[in-house]
């Protein structure tokens, strides 16, 4: 499907770039960036034909190096732009490449927009049929500023079932429709566990809360994630489960999330 973005004055494409599609979510570890990678590894996967970008726009904790397994400094390009780190044929651009991992960052306002702008505006991506951005949690300047800035084509918004997460997943979902960004959907992370010994499926932070969140929101979920644990040894070993098993049934849900976006 294709999303029209309708654009704002302030708004300008990032050259290159066709369609952009954030992934964010109302709180931080509900697995968003596990979410964003292995969706733009899975649209990828998907169709052999598109390319897909990479951005890591959470500035404050950037997970894009390690879970794409990347490091170092972005080379300039002659026009002063910095080329994106590739790996798995997924371009990628985050501000772990620009700063020392160790190093604390203490962000004041203006930096941190600052930083926000230089990853928006000084990527040479080349062409791009997908950015996928990964957004920092909740719904604050950051956000607001990347909605203000570049044409979205969609939103895909991720929770887990619990309700404190739905309630801040539905206020993001809600932030963007304030700006106009299309919600694409949900993805309802970690919804069940079984039980690698007797099978048995627990729904450790409920089962259906992002199902019921959805239809009150008017928008369709576009995954069930189980909480598997070769999704989170594939995120800390930087080999993201859509590359590492494409054909679990962990990868298969991601690359069927991919479709529907
Ligand atoms: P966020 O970006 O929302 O802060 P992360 O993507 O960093 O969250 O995920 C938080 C932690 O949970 C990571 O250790 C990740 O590997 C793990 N994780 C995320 N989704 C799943 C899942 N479906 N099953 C198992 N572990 C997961």
């Amino acid at each position: 499907r294709q999303h029209m973005a309708r654009g704002l004055p302030r708004q300008r494409p990032i050259p290159g770039v066709k369609q952009v599609i954030v992934v964010a979510s109302g709180k931080g570890g509900v697995g968003k960036s596990t979410t964003a990678v292995n969706l733009a590894l899975g649209l990828a996967a998907n169709d052999l034909e598109k390319s897909v970008g990479l951005l890591d726009a959470d500035v404050y904790g950037p997970s894009i190096p390690k879970l794409m397994n990347l490091r170092g400094n972005p080379e300039l390009t002659d026009k002063n732009l910095m080329r994106p780190l590739v790996n798995f044929g997924i371009p990628c651009m985050s501000m772990g490449f620009l700063v020392e991992d160790t190093a604390p960052v203490v962000w004041r306002g203006l930096m941190v927009m600052s930083a926000i702008e230089k990853l928006l505006r000084q990527v040479d991506w080349g062409t791009l049929d997908y950015l996928v951005v990964d957004m920092p949690p909740g719904t604050g300047d950051v956000q607001l500023s990347v909605t203000q800035n570049i044409p979205i084509a969609g939103a895909v918004v991720v929770s887990t079932p619990q309700d404190l997460a739905l309630l801040d997943a539905r206020r993001g979902a809600e932030m963007f429709r304030k700006v106009n960004v299309p919600v694409l959907g949900l993805i309802q992370n970690m919804s069940v566990f079984q039980c690698p010994k007797c099978q048995h499926q627990s729904h450790i932070f409920g089962a259906d809360g992002a199902r019921e969140l959805a239809e009150s929101l008017g928008v369709e979920v576009l995954a069930d994630i189980p909480l598997h644990i070769n999704i989170r040894e594939t995120s800390d070993s930087g080999r993201p489960v859509v590359v590492s098993s494409p054909e679990s049934p962990e990868a298969r849900a991601y690359r069927r999330a991919a479709e529907e976006v």
